[in-house]
């Protein structure tokens, strides 16, 4: 058994990044950037009113309430390209223009206007409400960096410097397989004894979540030469299988034997976690094959610890694991002495501005609908336990 910290390293050394391809920008929303992005321009591009009123000379309003000539006007897209002299006022528009010889602009709320003149009410003052050029970034500047996502939050940055098609990580190409003997398909009524398979459905989401390609193939019965057959035909092309059940020890148990004798590298096999103690990880020929038990809460969790941080790796994201932090226990909770333990649990932002995380109640590592509500794991590390009210460190789902 070796520790999950060791585990990790042994899944960051054997993952390479694959390449990069360009894409248009309204493609690219889930993908992991392959390129800086640089502005092109100063931002704004030029010194710009941040409200609708009139531009002016400060010094022109000390004395407010004053009168002052209005001699044109700055819209949007339309500035008004003379100079101001002191005694006038450009009515100017939010993001229009700041005319040259003004510096400053005061809001249409504190003035009036009447037969060409505006009666400035108060004073403003140098550089009220002006954002000058560049005063947000500088042209020329790094705006995003490669191994970030494009999400909604930061899309805007590569479209506002021109960004049409971006470069972007190639999608890690997944093949799924659920082994068992007893898994039918989704749409199959079970017969006794079979269970309908759920696995299959839940990885190539996730897997399509951390940005993958994922294709599901036809379940395999645990027979070891149609499960050789099987994985040889699903690794064939594949930048990771994943397969789920017949890791642990029982006599039908057959996908680590499938490997070997496929002869896969096997890297690891056994794992200080609970749950997913028999997660196996090998590599048969480039593909990176991730053997995860069955039950569909350890299939999930192990691949969130795993096979996620993989899929990211190859895309070159900074950012490969889940967003930790910290959160109050609401129940005593512990970890085998032998063993770290990921504990679903539901967080809860209580009004004080403590955030609490209540580990679920639920059957052990079959119990998917208990899973379902859960948007994190405590992490417990093997032999320790934590009181009622304590902090413990959470990993967000
Ligand atoms: P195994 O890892 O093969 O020992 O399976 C552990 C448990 O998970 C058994 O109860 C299986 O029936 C269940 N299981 C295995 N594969 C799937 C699947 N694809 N969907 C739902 N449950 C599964
Ligand atoms: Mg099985």
């Amino acid at each position: 058994m070796i520790e999950v910290s060791k585990a990790l390293k042994i899944v960051k050394r054997e993952t390479r990044p694959l390449g990069a391809e360009r894409v248009a920008l309204e493609h690219a929303v889930g993908r992991v950037l392959a390129e800086d992005i640089h502005a092109d321009v100063d931002m704004p591009p030029f010194d710009r009113s941040q409200m609708d009123g009139y531009a002016v000379k400060a010094a022109d309003t000390m004395a407010a309430p004053v009168t002052l000539g209005i001699v044109g006007e700055s819209a949007a897209g339309q500035g008004w390209h003379k100079v101001l002299k002191t005694g006038e006022a450009v009515r100017i528009m939010t993001g229009a223009p700041i005319p040259a010889g003004a510096d400053a602009v005061q809001k249409i709320e504190l003035t009036t206007e009447s037969n060409g003149v505006v009666s400035i009410t108060e004073p403003t003052s140098v550089g009220k409400y002006i954002v000058y050029k560049g005063q947000e970034v500088k042209k020329g500047s790094k705006v995003l960096r490669a191994g970030e996502v494009i999400s909604a939050n930061n899309i805007s940055i590569p479209a506002a410097f021109g960004y049409a098609r971006v470069m972007v990580a190639r999608r890690p190409r997944v093949a799924i397989i659920s082994t068992g003997s007893e898994i039918v398909d989704v749409g199959r009524k079970p017969k006794r004894d079979q269970i309908r398979n759920s696995n299959s459905i839940m990885l190539k989401t996730l897997c399509e979540q951390a940005g993958a390609i994922a294709r599901v193939f036809p379940i395999i019965g645990d027979d070891l030469s149609e499960l050789k057959t099987q994985i040889k035909t699903a690794a064939r092309g594949s930048d990771i299988l994943i397969t789920t059940g017949g890791v642990s020890v029982g006599k039908y148990d057959l996908t680590r034997l499938a490997l070997k004798e496929l002869g896969a590298e096997c890297f690891f096999e056994r794992l200080r976690l609970k749950p997913g103690k028999p997660t196996v990880f090998a590599r048969l020929k480039k593909t990176l094959v991730f053997g995860l038990p069955g039950n569909p809460v350890s299939a999930a969790a192990t691949f969130y610890l795993f096979v996620r941080k993989a899929i990211l790796i190859m895309q070159g994201a900074v950012q490969c694991d889940l967003n930790n932090g910290t959160a109050i226990v609401s129940k005593p909770v512990r970890a085998p002495k032998e063993r770290d333990a990921y504990l679903p649990a539901v967080l809860i932002s209580e009004s004080d501005g403590t955030l609490k995380a209540d580990p679920l109640q639920w059957h052990g590592s079959s119990d998917f609908i208990g899973f379902a509500e859960s948007d994190a794991l405590i992490s417990i590390p093997r032999g320790s336990a934590f009181d009622a009210g304590s902090p413990v460190p959470v990993l967000f789902l």
